[in-house]
């Protein structure tokens, strides 16, 4: 009987993964943020049909031995998209693609510039690279294949192969790439990239600016913790992995949001209230962000998440 169940389900995988490739999805324009380094501010939503999976931020930084990339997006036509973006403001070589964490709205855009240039090193942190040979890759093209109703269909994961791990520091002409990841933050494998000759800092998705997302993968303590590391660095722009482009102030903004949620909860958790009971007070305790994209939809998952950790850590 299972072998009879598994049969159809064990031909449909091979059908995705050769699905023809979805169309081109349109054009966003790219903002210049700092010298040489440009963002592409992605919508502020889930993955849906109609942003057709285009919602991070994907980045190039121009340096004097060529473009680096960061986080080219969530499908192959989001990576089409950024190469013709980035082609119009320069044509010279790509030196390297840069995934700052495993989630698969940052990186399987990869596929697209490995397309265009075969021998591209890609990097990443090595908890992302162990994954990938667990099905990290097919689990984020099918999840994305279903909020898109396939418009990321032609996908393949291309993903890292190269590690980078905290204190590591590249130099690519004539700029440099300071790799700052502190322990599990938004997921295990986050590396926050720093470029200290422009006093920016990419802060993958431990730094949001105006959105709630989900927290699942990681460690709100641990988030909090790698933001009080980032506010000690010499910052004057700071990328974050949703939402616009600022300075350090949107570090602590975030920063302050999580610990508005983890503190309450713990407070609470210590009075011996349960996850559901703590649900008004941790919505007021966080009303300032209340008006951040996502939030009603988030909130109480964020909570949830945080009663777990708080709950782990007391036993
Ligand atoms: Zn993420």
């Amino acid at each position: 009987m299972l072998a009879r169940l598994l049969l159809p389900l064990m031909l449909l995988v091979p059908a995705l993964a050769c699905a023809a490739k979805a169309p081109a999805i349109p054009d966003h324009q790219a903002v210049k943020v700092a010298d040489g380094v440009w963002v592409i501010h992605g919508p502020m939503e889930q993955p849906n049909a109609d942003n057709r999976g285009f919602m991070n931020n994907p980045a190039w930084v121009e340096t004097s031995a060529g473009v680096v990339i960061v986080d080219p997006g969530s499908s192959v036509q989001v990576g089409d998209m950024v190469l013709r973006m980035l082609r119009a403001h320069t044509d010279a070589p790509i030196a390297a693609v840069l995934n700052t964490h495993e989630h698969g709205d940052h990186w399987l855009g990869n596929q697209a510039i490995r397309d265009a240039y075969p021998e591209v090193p890609i990097y990443a942190h090595p908890n992302m690279i162990a994954k990938l040979d667990t099905g990290l890759g097919e689990t984020w093209i099918d999840l994305m294949h279903t909020l898109t109703n396939g418009a990321t269909d032609g996908t393949v994961p291309v993903g890292p192969t190269l590690p980078l791990d905290d204190g590591d520091v590249i130099a690519i002409g004539d700029r440099t790439f300071n790799i700052h990841h502190k322990g599990p933050a938004h997921t295990h494998s986050d590396i926050m990239i720093e470029v200290p000759e422009l006093k920016l800092l990419f802060g993958g998705d431990n730094v949001i600016n105006g959105r709630l997302v989900r927290l699942d993968d990681g460690q709100i303590a641990g988030s909090i913790g790698s933001l009080d590391y980032a506010l000690t660095l010499d910052l004057a722009v700071v990328v974050p992995g949703h939402g616009l482009t600022g300075g350090s102030e949107i570090v602590r903004e975030y920063r302050d949001y999580l610990d508005a949620l983890h503190s309450t909860v713990v407070r609470l958790f210590a009075e011996g209230q349960s996850d559901f009971e703590m649900k008004d007070a941790v919505v007021e305790a966080c009303a300032r962000w209340s008006k951040w994209a996502g939030f009603d939809d988030e909130i109480g998952r964020n909570l949830n998440r945080a009663y777990l950790e708080v709950e782990a850590a007391a036993f």
